[in-house]
């Protein structure tokens, strides 16, 4: 099935439950397994036959793992999609070909997105804050999720779009330029370009520069355990808390965003965590309960989780936005299931975008937007009650 004829048949499964495309997510609440029953066939993304370029250029390196396989395929082991391609194939990623019997990247120094943000819009909320993150991306995602925000540069091939020339010691380099305290590899996927990340962040450590890994979570273990190494700071986007939504709605599985979590919290990396309310999809209230209570058992209570705000887009623009209700129930839910710092993003001016003190309740440090407001955190602690506050707080 193309990319049209799926959409068109999304969007005929959910007129045909919804008298209108803006009729509120709480309405159709209780009918998500018939949803999901005729919703598109599993996205999960294929490699690319036949598809790598003929020559490799500036950007390609030898990637950093992998296995070789007879006839001259090989097998990438970033990600848990490992791909098996043979000669002149590409990844599902789209980053990385089969050259002549050898695994590459095509996209390493070569980021077509660059800006400097505040370290809040990661988000990131108990880290440096008010400190800038100089934050880059390449092309590619291992994921194929309906509702990408930036479906635009995910979703296409490192040679579809412009590159900057920009290699790991610049990246670095430009980093302290602009005084940010941090280089985040964010907005697509990074570990798709994982050698390109790797080498920066290591660069980065050396230079005090802290590494912000901002992801989906889709890595094996191994290569994450290896940038464990050299990074400070997660935030990982657990897009649900459960496989058959992984399936349907994303391209890809639960467990081994399970085990990154895991691995990021035994690894003492300073986690925190996204969860994007898609109506229709994401807004099962049992589930979410379920969720919280997982992260309670197995990464402990004290990991931020912010409940984000869907807007239509990309392939699901006739959904409606999360209704706030919802997120302010969710928040509701993930606190009374022992979660210390639960927040709502993409809803201005909501309650839940301030950071409460976990013990005596009281405003700590007030958010507008991206800015920070009154702050009564020092020394890592709560001015009001002296409790330390789990983060990373000191610039
Ligand atoms: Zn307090």
């Amino acid at each position: 099935m193309n990319t049209l004829s799926r959409r068109t048949f999304l969007i005929s499964g959910l007129c045909f439950l919804m008298p209108s495309p803006w009729v509120s997510a709480l309405d159709f609440k209780g009918l998500m397994p018939e949803f999901l029953q005729w919703g598109p066939e599993d996205i999960k993304g294929t490699i690319f036959k036949n598809d790598a370029p003929e020559k490799l250029w500036a950007w390609s390196r030898e990637a950093f793992t992998y296995t070789t396989l007879p006839h001259g395929r090989v097998q990438c082991d970033i990600c848990p999609n490992r791909c098996i391609l043979s000669k002149g194939d590409r990844s599902v990623c789209r980053s990385k070909i089969n050259h002549d019997g050898t695994l590459y990247t095509l996209t390493y120094g070569n980021p077509c997105s660059v800006h400097v943000d505040p370290v809040e819009k990661k988000p990131l909320f108990h880290f440096k804050p008010e400190t800038l993150a100089f934050s880059i991306a390449t092309t590619g995602c291992n994921l194929r999720c309906l509702n990408c925000q930036n479906w635009e540069i995910s979703q296409a091939k490192p040679h579809d779009v412009r590159n900057m020339d920009l290699f790991p010691n610049a990246v670095v380099q430009e980093a302290l330029s602009t005084k940010a305290q941090s280089i985040a590899y964010t907005y697509s996927e990074a570990s798709t370009f994982f050698e390109y990340m790797l080498d920066t962040a290591r660069i980065a450590r050396k230079n005090k520069v802290s590494n912000l890994y901002i992801s989906n979570g889709y890595i094996n273990t191994d290569p994450l355990l290896e940038l464990c190494k050299v990074l400070d700071a997660a935030n990982i986007n657990l897009k649900s808390f459960s496989d058959a939504i992984y399936k349907k709605l994303n391209g890809g599985r639960l467990e081994p965003v399970l085990d990154t979590l895991k691995t990021l919290h035994q690894q003492g990396i300073h986690l925190e965590i996204t969860n994007l309310v898609v109506p229709g999809y994401t807004d099962d209230e049992d589930m979410v309960k379920q969720m919280c209570g997982w992260i309670v058992t197995h990464l402990g209570q004290n990991h931020p989780l912010h409940f984000s705000r869907f807007f239509p887009q990309y392939k699901l623009d006739r959904l409606p936005p999360t209704p706030v209700a919802t997120l302010s129930h969710f928040r509701e839910i993930a606190m009374a299931e022992g979660i210390h710092y639960v927040y709502v993003g993409n809803v201005p001016g909501h309650e839940g975008n301030h950071t409460y003190c976990h013990q005596c309740k009281k405003r700590i440090i007030e958010r507008n937007g991206y800015m920070i407001g009154e702050n009564h955190i020092s020394k890592g602690r709560c001015t009001f009650c002296q409790t330390q506050i789990p983060g990373v707080w000191e610039s």
